[in-house]
């Protein structure tokens, strides 16, 4: 039978019909230990009772009213999320996904630079979205050839080359956009000396920093944001993934006097920030402060991170917490070991054609670790 879904995925090679904490079960009942998470969104496991507690008393209290008039809940959410990025000032406009948390930005970006100061410069091997500006923002020129004309204003400066985002800054730069790791391009993490430079460069130069969360964000590297790592404050903040646990939310924080570029009608979304999305993320936040999911990410990131290095078949690992890459042996094709792992109950994916990537629940257990790399081991053998 032909699908009746778009052909922009390739076959999907499984159906899953159920999830709890980090497993995963299809139509036949088959069970798999899931170290993928939605693509590092499920952040709290599959069917997290406090969110799915508060996503059905939501959904009997009020769903949707519009961003016409005030709700409860998502200023709630903005000023936590304002709390756990330290600036303490700024503020946040509520989206739907990673690509329209990074479209806000960019739009604030124009905004704040004014005409003739709109350029985002980002860096080449990044992932920004889909979106016509978010896809041009995406260091993947194979990625834009067949929608070019993109919409004018990006240019792209080597990861991690500060030199080169040197050389690429002119006065029509609003912006730079960087990943603290590169999710899509491989889970390359940023240099501290990098970031330190691009923000003394964005300060000698007036530019916003603006860093892309939307996959490293909420716990995922060990700190509640990427960036902390590295001790920088960006201008600019987007996030999306963990932040409903697989409900569709997304944000971009601005420090306040940056976010004031905005006036009523610049921008808008039907349903950003609306009760039932807020009400996920409201819950999300809740339990993974009450978890420290940063310090459970450092902690099972180390374990899986050094469990991996000594499965055969696993040249070298690299990444942050629990945004993981497992770099193979030469000659070992990751997409066939990511359908391997599949068929042998474990889900992970291949970020290239050479590293599988590794994402599991921040709350992964340590059985599970062990569980995890044995099925990995015995496929890899
Ligand atoms: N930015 C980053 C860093 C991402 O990893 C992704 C998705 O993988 C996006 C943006 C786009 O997010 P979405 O697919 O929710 O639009």
């Amino acid at each position: 039978m032909t699908s009746p879904l778009m052909n922009t995925y390739p076959p999907q090679p499984v159906t899953f019909v159920r999830g709890q904490g980090s497993e995963l079960w299809d139509v036949d009942g088959k069970r798999y230990l899931d170290f993928l998470c939605g693509l590092a969104v499920t952040g709290l496991g599959h069917a997290h009772p406090v969110v799915a507690d508060a996503l059905a008393e939501q959904a009997r209290t009020l769903l949707h009213v519009s961003n016409l008039y005030g709700t409860v809940v998502g200023p709630e959410v903005a000023a936590t999320l304002d709390r756990l990025i330290g600036g303490d000032t700024g503020k946040v406009f509520f989206a739907n996904s990673g690509g329209e948390a990074n479209e806000c930005a960019i739009k604030l970006a124009r905004k704040w630079g004014g005409r003739g100061k709109h350029v985002v410069v980002s860096a080449f091997g990044s992932f920004h979205g889909r979106t016509l500006a978010t896809l041009h923002a995406t260091g993947q020129p194979a990625k834009h050839e067949t929608f070019q004309p993109l919409p004018e204003g990006f240019r792209h400066a080597a990861w991690n080359d500060l030199e080169d985002f040197e050389r690429i800054i002119d006065p029509s730069v609003a912006a730079i956009l960087l990943e603290p790791v590169q999710g899509e391009g491989g889970v390359q993490p940023a240099t501290a000396e990098f970031f330190h430079g691009i923000r003394e460069l964005c300060d000698e130069r007036g530019l916003l920093f603006m860093v892309d969360e939307v996959q490293t964000g909420l716990g995922r590297t060990g700190e509640w944001f990427g960036f902390q790592h590295f001790g920088v404050q960006p201008d600019v903040v987007t996030m999306a993934k963990a932040l409903g646990n697989g409900v569709p939310i997304g944000a971009c924080w601005a420090r306040a006097d940056v976010a004031d570029a905005f006036v009523p009608g610049d921008h808008a979304t039907t349903y950003g920030g609306q009760p039932l999305a807020a009400s996920a993320a409201r819950a999300v936040l809740q339990v993974m402060e009450a978890e420290d999911v940063p310090a459970r990410a450092r902690r099972a990131g180390d374990l899986l991170q050094r469990a991996l290095a000594e499965v055969p078949g696993v040249a070298n690992v690299r990444g942050l917490g629990l945004l993981i890459a497992a770099e193979l042996d030469v000659g070992i094709d990751a997409k066939q070991v990511a359908s391997d792992a599949l068929d042998a109950g474990l889900v992970v994916n291949a970020v290239t054609t050479t590293a599988l990537r590794i994402a599991p629940s921040l709350l992964v257990s340590d059985d599970e670790i062990d569980e995890g790399v044995a099925i990995l081991t015995k496929v890899l053998s």
